[in-house]
């Protein structure tokens, strides 16, 4: 079985583009990334995790130890209020290997100098404006007056997508939560380290996420309730100094270990991750040559965890279905085989989020969580959250066409 593609341009240098780039590369399509910013993981910040089940898509194309060395495992969750009392903990299903904190310009900057080191070219600098689907090809032009063009366009352009908009020029668009996000390495949190546990502690006015290593070394994310939507070059217009100040002044009244990292940071390592924003469900993934994947097409909420696996599962998949189909058929079983599965993800996330900021709910969390958990844990085992973590792609497998479906 060969695929009839054989070039694909891939818009987005972010966590997605390199993964589909090399998924692509193992399927026999030669992938260029066009990136916007000027060089790898220009002003990224923050940090995130990548579970069990993204481990196992970036094993499928041998990426996984590339992830593995820049990051730290982490084997569960442990949820504390202002008081520093522990409400709940939680741990993947004891089978699976831990997920792999990293911070996201390590994460972005690794994945990237893989592919090149597999001979992938990635262009800095090249903000893709429009393109048009020749019937032959798909054109696209930069903002920098630069063209090029390919079999295929993916678009792996973030929650923001211009991709998205030029399929569908009605696909919605990320609407903000309300919350801005902050995070910092800190060298001596002067802290005991948090043995592979992320510590998430919901504060009276904001909530900080933590882990400390065995050497006393650590890191914190903070989601800061702003009425106001601010770009992130908004808020990096505002001096670091002045931020640190405000997330100071947020946690004042808190007796968690948050007000100490905060504290010990230093404004010149704060990074300002910008707005934290939702996404709604996305009609249209694909239109001609064109097809979408990562943020771009299912931006699960931070919360879940599972933003940055499930856009490298999609990619691999994407990847699979191209070496098997015509690029029509290839992204219908694409989508065949994510849709349900991401915005599975994406909704459970939504449920979790209601209402977090909000004090009512925060005293009614630290009164009933305790409780909730007891029963909760009874109830609902590890097991029942494993097909989150479980999910496996076989790669040889191969793809097909359902019979009777609009493509066979
Ligand atoms: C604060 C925060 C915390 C998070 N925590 C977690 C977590 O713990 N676990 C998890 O799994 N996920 C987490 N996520 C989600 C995760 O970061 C995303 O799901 C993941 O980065 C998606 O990857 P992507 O490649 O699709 O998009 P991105 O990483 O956003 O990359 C998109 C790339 O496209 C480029 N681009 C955009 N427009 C254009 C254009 N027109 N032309 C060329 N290039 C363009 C951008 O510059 C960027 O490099 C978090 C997100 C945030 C904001």
């Amino acid at each position: 079985m060969t695929s009839q593609t054989r070039s694909a341009l891939v818009v987005g240098g972010g966590i997605a583009g390199p993964v589909v780039a090399m998924a692509l590369q193992k399927a026999g399509v030669e992938a260029t990334v066009y990136e916007a910013y000027p060089s790898p993981a220009d002003s990224v910040g923050g940090g995130l995790s990548i579970a069990a089940n993204g481990l196992n898509a970036l094993d499928v194309i041998g990426v996984g130890d590339v992830v593995r060395r820049v990051g730290t495992p982490m084997r569960g969750t442990v949820m504390q209020n202002w008081a520093g009392k522990v409400l709940a903990e939680f741990s993947p299903p004891a089978h699976l290997p831990p997920a792999q904190f990293a911070w996201r310009g390590d994460l972005y900057r690794a994945l990237s100098d893989e592919a090149t080191r597999r001979g992938i070219r990635t262009v800095y600098g090249k903000r893709l404006v429009a393109a048009t689907d020749t019937g032959d090809q798909v054109d696209v032009s930069f903002a920098d007056d630069t063209r090029a063009s390919a079999d295929v366009l993916v678009g792996a352009d973030g929650i923001r997508s211009t991709v998205r908009s030029l399929i569908d020029p009605g696909a919605p668009r990320p609407e903000y939560a309300g919350l801005l996000g902050f995070a910092a390495p800190v060298a001596d949190t002067g802290l005991p380290p948090t043995r592979g546990r992320l510590h998430l502690s919901y504060g009276k006015h904001a909530s900080c996420g933590y882990l400390v290593y065995a050497d006393g070394a650590g890191g914190w994310f903070v989601n800061l309730p702003h009425r106001e939507p601010m770009t992130v070059a908004q808020a990096r217009a505002v001096p670091a100094q002045e931020w640190l100040r405000v997330l100071r002044e947020a946690f004042r009244d808190d007796r968690s270990p948050a007000p100490e990292l905060l504290r010990s940071s230093d404004p010149a390592d704060l990074l300002i991750t910008g707005p934290l924003e939702t996404m709604p469900t996305v009609p249209t993934w694909s239109r001609g040559r064109m097809v979408l994947v990562g943020d771009a097409v299912h931006a699960a909420s931070p919360s879940s965890g599972q933003g940055a696996s499930i856009a490298v599962e999609s990619a691999v998949q994407l990847g699979r279905c191209l070496r098997d189909l015509p690029y029509g058929e290839a992204f219908a079983a694409y989508e065949r085989l994510r849709r349900e599965r991401v915005e599975r993800i994406i909704n459970a996330a939504i449920r979790t989020n209601r209402n977090k900021a909000s004090p009512v709910a925060r005293m009614a969390r630290d009164l009933l969580m305790p409780i909730a958990m007891k029963v909760a844990m009874r109830m609902v085992k590890p097991e029942k959250m494993a097909w989150q973590f479980e999910y496996r792609i076989d790669w040889d497998e191969p793809v097909v066409t359902p019979a009777g479906s609009a493509h066979a």
